[in-house]
């Protein structure tokens, strides 16, 4: 798995998919050879054309959106526990606040069984 981003990224927003697929697998066979030429499969994501954050991948808050109502995020609705990098303490946005959120709301709904 690979990123291309920014200018490079941006340079490459009109080409064909299979343009952008042989300029990766060309770049993949430097570090790892010929026969990264030939996958078995291959997806190809433009996070950069999507429509709701266009590239971005972390969501961002205003200034003093979080110290606010972050806490907000949290709590539960009747019911309803909610998880999500975005209502982690630590590392939210990432993979790591992601792992943290699930473990949170299930000892969260376990302790409400
Ligand atoms: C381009 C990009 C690069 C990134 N790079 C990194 C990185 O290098 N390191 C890092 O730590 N993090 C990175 N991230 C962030 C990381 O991917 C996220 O923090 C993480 O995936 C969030 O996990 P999540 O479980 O909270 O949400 P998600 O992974 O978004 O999972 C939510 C799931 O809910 C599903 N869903 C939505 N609505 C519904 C519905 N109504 N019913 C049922 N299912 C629904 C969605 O389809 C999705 O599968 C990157 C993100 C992007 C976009």
């Amino acid at each position: 798995m690979g990123f291309i981003e920014a200018d490079k990224m941006r340079a490459l927003d009109a080409a064909p998919a299979d343009t952008v697929k042989a300029a990766v697998l060309a770049d993949f066979a430097t570090y790892f050879g010929d026969r990264a030429k030939t996958p078995t499969s291959f997806v190809l994501q433009r996070w950069n054309n999507e429509a709701y954050t266009r590239g971005g991948p972390v969501s961002i808050a205003a200034p003093g959106v979080l110290t606010q109502y972050g806490p907000a995020l949290r709590e539960p609705v009747g019911g309803i526990h909610w998880a999500g990098t975005e209502t982690s303490i630590h590392w939210m946005g990432f993979m790591d606040g992601a792992v943290r959120s699930g473990e949170r709301v299930a000892k969260e709904v376990l302790a409400a069984l």
